[in-house]
């Protein structure tokens, strides 16, 4: 019988990655952790998630995170729903509500590029994590003591690497999703979002540092992150037909803009890119010794800011689930609650509010539209329906719920 390394393998050094390693080899497990990106380009993605809500500032506080991610994000405890159409505030949601339930009552806007530097350079100086950077994962095999990973290491040379388990956190094109033939259920939305970045100072006109826009014809997600210099995120949806090159041309960009929010100047523009937003859930969360966490399990539209923070939430999850198991308190039984709990949280929670999100923004109809924002205005007037409100939509509900799981 082969005896496998005593570790365990993550593939991926995003935030789910990271998160996930970082609490294993806290807790003295080891891992093996391989990302593609080299440490030459490991800062070069693309702007995505960024609002942290305060269940996911918990589980960055226990690794240490927080207190690095603090200094470089905005605490905000106010968001706003806007409607476009009418030009007003409908709702303005304060986390203080959730003082009693949790330590943290406000959101940090902090991107996910400065929680992978953080995270990453913790992991660096951690003694119980092998990080390879520049580091390709491309198959894998397992039996029932453990995996063997296949690699293409930074010389171009075919490596393996084993271990007792192998956790994808590649996101969502995942590898190891694909290979055990796991089915990625949902839909596609037609419509693209375009992400613009603008150096400009929109609390000047009332909002806050994050915002949701209704408008039946172009909703809008406004964010604020922190410089220096400060930007702004505002998410636009497009037309499926529109060519990308067109929708991201300057002029084009400008014009957007000056719709949202016409201020007679041009924009300071630093940025544009247009993504595909998916609904999808893996029909299974673990086979055998390979599990999936963050992305490779889950994708979901960004409004209500929910991927990344459902991800830290699986990857905390399965930490404590792993690190039972090494030390010998539970079986392998415990990754079956996990896939269990966290495919609860992803298709009744993540998957039905971000839709439901969506579905606000957007709707059409003038009565349902204004049913909506009567409903909004009214739980953000009374503490205690902002309080259940909040409880729902920053995930603690969810979290709850998994806990009751067998
Ligand atoms: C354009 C865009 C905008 C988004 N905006 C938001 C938002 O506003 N709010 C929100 O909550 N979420 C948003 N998301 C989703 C959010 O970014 C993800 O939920 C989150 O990053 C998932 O983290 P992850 O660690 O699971 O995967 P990822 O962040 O995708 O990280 C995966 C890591 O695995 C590495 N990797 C992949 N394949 C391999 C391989 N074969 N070998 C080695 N390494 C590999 C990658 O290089 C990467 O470092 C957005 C996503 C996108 C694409």
């Amino acid at each position: 019988m082969p005896t496998y390394p005593d570790r365990i393998i993550v593939i991926g050094a995003g935030p789910v990655g990271l998160v996930l390693s970082l609490a294993l080899a806290q807790a003295d497990q080891k891992v093996c952790l391989v990302e593609a990106l080299g440490a030459h380009n490991f800062l070069e993605q693309v702007p995505r998630a960024g609002t942290n809500h305060p269940a996911t500032l918990e589980m960055l506080d226990r690794v240490g995170l927080y207190r690095r991610l603090e200094p470089r994000g905005i605490i905000a405890p106010v968001f706003h729903y806007w409607d476009r159409h009418e030009g007003r505030l409908i709702a303005a949601f304060d986390h203080s509500v959730l003082k009693n339930d949790t330590r943290f009552p406000y959101v940090l806007q902090c991107e996910r590029i400065k929680i992978v530097e953080e995270a990453l350079a913790m992991a660096k100086a951690h003694p119980n994590i092998d990080l390879h950077l520049s580091t390709e994962f491309v198959a894998f095999a397992q039996d029932g003591d453990g995996v063997k990973a296949q690699v293409i290491d930074p010389t171009g040379e075919k490596q393996t690497i084993e271990g007792r388990y192998i956790v994808s956190g590649e996101g969502a094109r995942s590898i190891i999703r694909k290979e055990l033939g796991i089915a990625f259920e949902g839909f596609t939305y037609d419509d693209r979002t375009l992400n613009v970045e603008v150096a400009y100072d929109f609390t000047k006109h009332g909002y806050a540092h994050r915002n949701y826009i209704s408008d039946p014809t172009e909703w809008s997600n406004l964010f604020h992150w922190k410089g220096p210099p400060d930007r702004w995120r505002v998410h636009f949806p497009t037309d499926p037909k529109a060519d990308e090159s067109e929708l991201t041309r300057p002029e084009a960009l400008q014009a957007r803009l000056q719709g949202f929010l016409p201020t007679g100047k041009p924009f300071d523009i630093v940025g544009s890119n247009l993504y595909v937003v998916h609904q999808r859930v893996a029909q299974k969360f673990r086979v055998g010794r390979a599990i999936l966490a963050g992305d490779s399990a889950h994708v979901n539209s960004p409004i209500g800011a929910m991927g990344m923070n459902s991800g830290i939430h699986d990857a905390i999850n399965l930490a404590d689930k792993l690190i039972a198991i090494g030390r010998r308190e539970a079986d392998d039984g415990a990754l079956g609650r996990y896939a269990r709990q966290r495919r609860h949280v992803a298709v009744a929670h993540t998957q039905a509010q971000t839709i439901r999100n969506k579905r606000l923004l957007a709707e059409q109809d003038p009565a349902v539209r204004k049913r909506n924002h009567d409903e909004l205005r009214r739980a953000a007037e009374d503490p205690e329906l902002a309080r259940k409100f909040l409880l729902r939509t920053a995930l603690f509900d969810s979290l709850r719920e998994a806990d009751a799981i067998a």
